[in-house]
Protein backbone atom coordinates (compact mmCIF):
# COMPACT_ATOMS: atom_id res chain seq x y z
CA UNK A 1 0.00 0.00 0.00
CA UNK A 2 1.41 3.26 -0.46
CA UNK A 3 2.17 5.60 2.14
CA UNK A 4 -1.19 7.43 3.59
CA UNK A 5 1.05 10.33 5.05
CA UNK A 6 4.13 12.77 4.43
CA UNK A 7 5.98 14.07 6.90
CA UNK A 8 8.54 16.93 7.07
CA UNK A 9 10.72 16.82 9.69
CA UNK A 10 13.20 19.77 10.16
CA UNK A 11 16.53 19.28 11.62
CA UNK A 12 17.03 18.57 15.43
CA UNK A 13 19.24 21.81 15.15
CA UNK A 14 16.90 23.87 13.62
CA UNK A 15 14.12 23.10 16.26
CA UNK A 16 17.21 24.85 19.03
CA UNK A 17 17.62 27.71 16.81
CA UNK A 18 16.08 31.26 18.31
CA UNK A 19 14.10 33.18 15.29
CA UNK A 20 15.34 36.66 14.83
CA UNK A 21 13.03 39.54 16.96
CA UNK A 22 10.22 41.30 14.97
CA UNK A 23 10.56 43.29 12.82
CA UNK A 24 13.21 41.41 11.04
CA UNK A 25 15.36 43.39 8.66
CA UNK A 26 15.79 42.01 5.03
CA UNK A 27 19.55 41.77 5.81
CA UNK A 28 18.71 40.20 9.09
CA UNK A 29 16.05 37.63 7.43
CA UNK A 30 18.74 36.77 3.99
CA UNK A 31 21.54 36.24 7.27
CA UNK A 32 19.17 33.62 8.73
CA UNK A 33 18.65 31.64 5.17
CA UNK A 34 21.81 31.74 4.33
CA UNK A 35 22.93 30.65 7.68
CA UNK A 36 20.55 28.03 7.96
CA UNK A 37 22.07 26.68 4.43
CA UNK A 38 25.45 26.85 5.77
CA UNK A 39 24.80 24.67 9.18
CA UNK A 40 22.64 22.44 6.89
CA UNK A 41 26.18 21.87 4.58
CA UNK A 42 27.86 21.33 8.10
CA UNK A 43 25.92 19.15 9.90
CA UNK A 44 25.56 16.71 7.05
CA UNK A 45 21.83 17.11 7.40
CA UNK A 46 20.55 18.39 3.02
CA UNK A 47 21.47 20.08 0.47
CA UNK A 48 23.07 23.75 0.09
CA UNK A 49 19.89 25.91 0.34
CA UNK A 50 17.96 27.96 2.93
CA UNK A 51 15.07 30.45 2.87
CA UNK A 52 12.67 31.89 5.48
CA UNK A 53 9.38 33.72 5.27
CA UNK A 54 8.75 37.03 7.11
CA UNK A 55 5.16 38.74 7.20
CA UNK A 56 6.43 41.93 6.19
CA UNK A 57 3.44 43.95 8.37
CA UNK A 58 4.85 42.53 11.52
CA UNK A 59 8.19 41.99 10.56
CA UNK A 60 8.05 38.22 11.84
CA UNK A 61 9.29 35.53 10.49
CA UNK A 62 6.94 32.99 10.12
CA UNK A 63 8.76 29.87 8.44
CA UNK A 64 12.40 28.99 8.16
CA UNK A 65 13.26 25.89 5.88
CA UNK A 66 16.26 24.10 4.21
CA UNK A 67 16.73 22.01 1.58
CA UNK A 68 16.13 18.45 2.56
CA UNK A 69 15.62 16.57 -0.71
CA UNK A 70 18.37 14.01 -0.07
CA UNK A 71 17.50 13.30 3.74
CA UNK A 72 13.99 12.79 3.32
CA UNK A 73 13.72 11.06 -0.38
CA UNK A 74 11.25 13.65 -1.24
CA UNK A 75 12.65 15.60 -3.96
CA UNK A 76 9.83 18.08 -3.15
CA UNK A 77 11.46 19.24 -0.39
CA UNK A 78 13.52 22.60 -1.44
CA UNK A 79 14.47 25.12 1.07
CA UNK A 80 12.09 27.55 -0.01
CA UNK A 81 8.83 24.57 0.04
CA UNK A 82 9.51 23.47 3.58
CA UNK A 83 9.81 27.36 4.31
CA UNK A 84 6.55 27.53 2.93
CA UNK A 85 4.53 24.63 4.38
CA UNK A 86 6.15 25.36 7.53
CA UNK A 87 4.88 29.27 7.64
CA UNK A 88 0.97 27.30 6.56
CA UNK A 89 -1.95 29.21 7.37
CA UNK A 90 0.40 32.28 8.12
CA UNK A 91 1.02 32.74 5.10
CA UNK A 92 -2.71 33.92 4.64
CA UNK A 93 -2.33 37.03 7.46
CA UNK A 94 -3.05 40.42 6.63
CA UNK A 95 0.34 42.52 4.90
CA UNK A 96 2.39 40.57 2.41
CA UNK A 97 4.80 37.74 2.92
CA UNK A 98 8.35 38.36 1.47
CA UNK A 99 10.22 34.96 0.44
CA UNK A 100 13.90 35.11 1.46
CA UNK A 101 16.03 32.29 0.04
CA UNK A 102 20.01 31.50 -0.62
CA UNK A 103 19.59 31.18 -4.09
CA UNK A 104 17.26 32.10 -7.09
CA UNK A 105 14.28 29.44 -6.97
CA UNK A 106 14.03 26.83 -9.24
CA UNK A 107 10.90 26.47 -11.33
CA UNK A 108 8.99 24.33 -8.76
CA UNK A 109 9.67 26.93 -5.85
CA UNK A 110 8.49 30.03 -8.20
CA UNK A 111 5.45 28.06 -8.53
CA UNK A 112 4.95 27.45 -5.15
CA UNK A 113 5.74 31.21 -4.27
CA UNK A 114 2.90 32.51 -7.02
CA UNK A 115 0.55 29.69 -4.80
CA UNK A 116 1.35 30.90 -1.53
CA UNK A 117 1.01 34.19 -2.79
CA UNK A 118 4.19 35.92 -1.37
CA UNK A 119 4.42 39.12 -2.52
CA UNK A 120 8.43 39.52 -2.59
CA UNK A 121 11.49 37.23 -3.67
CA UNK A 122 14.74 38.12 -2.41
CA UNK A 123 17.54 36.34 -3.48
CA UNK A 124 21.27 35.37 -2.91
CA UNK A 125 23.07 33.58 -4.95
CA UNK A 126 22.23 33.49 -8.64
CA UNK A 127 21.24 30.56 -10.52
CA UNK A 128 24.49 30.65 -12.57
CA UNK A 129 25.94 30.28 -9.34
CA UNK A 130 23.73 26.96 -8.71
CA UNK A 131 24.70 26.19 -12.34
CA UNK A 132 28.42 26.21 -11.91
CA UNK A 133 28.62 23.36 -8.72
CA UNK A 134 26.38 21.13 -10.96
CA UNK A 135 22.81 21.97 -10.06
CA UNK A 136 19.85 22.03 -13.16
CA UNK A 137 17.34 24.03 -12.64
CA UNK A 138 15.69 23.48 -15.74
CA UNK A 139 14.52 26.26 -18.64
CA UNK A 140 11.04 28.77 -17.70
CA UNK A 141 12.12 30.17 -15.03
CA UNK A 142 12.27 33.56 -16.64
CA UNK A 143 9.00 33.24 -18.62
CA UNK A 144 6.91 32.45 -14.68
CA UNK A 145 9.15 35.27 -13.22
CA UNK A 146 7.92 37.73 -16.10
CA UNK A 147 4.27 36.49 -14.98
CA UNK A 148 5.00 37.14 -11.53
CA UNK A 149 6.25 40.31 -12.23
CA UNK A 150 3.26 41.09 -14.00
CA UNK A 151 0.83 40.29 -11.15
CA UNK A 152 3.19 42.57 -9.11
CA UNK A 153 5.46 40.57 -7.77
CA UNK A 154 8.59 42.34 -5.93
CA UNK A 155 12.43 40.35 -6.95
CA UNK A 156 15.27 41.57 -5.85
CA UNK A 157 18.55 39.34 -6.54
CA UNK A 158 22.15 39.26 -5.20
CA UNK A 159 21.30 40.07 -1.93
CA UNK A 160 24.72 38.68 0.23
CA UNK A 161 25.41 36.75 -3.26
CA UNK A 162 29.14 35.71 -2.31
CA UNK A 163 28.36 34.33 1.50
CA UNK A 164 25.45 32.41 -0.46
CA UNK A 165 27.39 31.12 -3.23
CA UNK A 166 30.20 29.80 -1.21
CA UNK A 167 27.88 27.81 0.94
CA UNK A 168 27.33 26.45 -2.50
CA UNK A 169 30.39 25.47 -3.41
CA UNK A 170 31.93 24.29 0.27
CA UNK A 171 29.01 21.43 -0.39
CA UNK A 172 30.37 20.75 -3.73
CA UNK A 173 33.78 20.77 -2.57
CA UNK A 174 33.26 18.64 0.32
CA UNK A 175 31.80 16.37 -2.06
CA UNK A 176 27.96 16.94 -1.36
CA UNK A 177 25.72 15.01 -3.54
CA UNK A 178 24.57 17.33 -6.64
CA UNK A 179 20.35 15.14 -6.80
CA UNK A 180 18.06 16.16 -9.24
CA UNK A 181 18.50 15.95 -13.08
CA UNK A 182 21.91 16.47 -14.63
CA UNK A 183 22.47 19.07 -17.16
ZN1 LIG B 1 13.38 24.96 -5.67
Amino acid sequence: MAASAVEIRLPDWMAARALPAAPASDEVCMRLAIAVAAENVARGTGGPFGACIRNDASGEVIGVGVNLAMPSGNPLLHAETVAISIAGARLGEPGGVTLFTSCEPCIMCLGASHWAQVSRIVSAASRVDAHEVGFSEGAGTPQLRAEMVARGVVFVDGVLREEAAAVLRRYAGQGGVIYGPKS
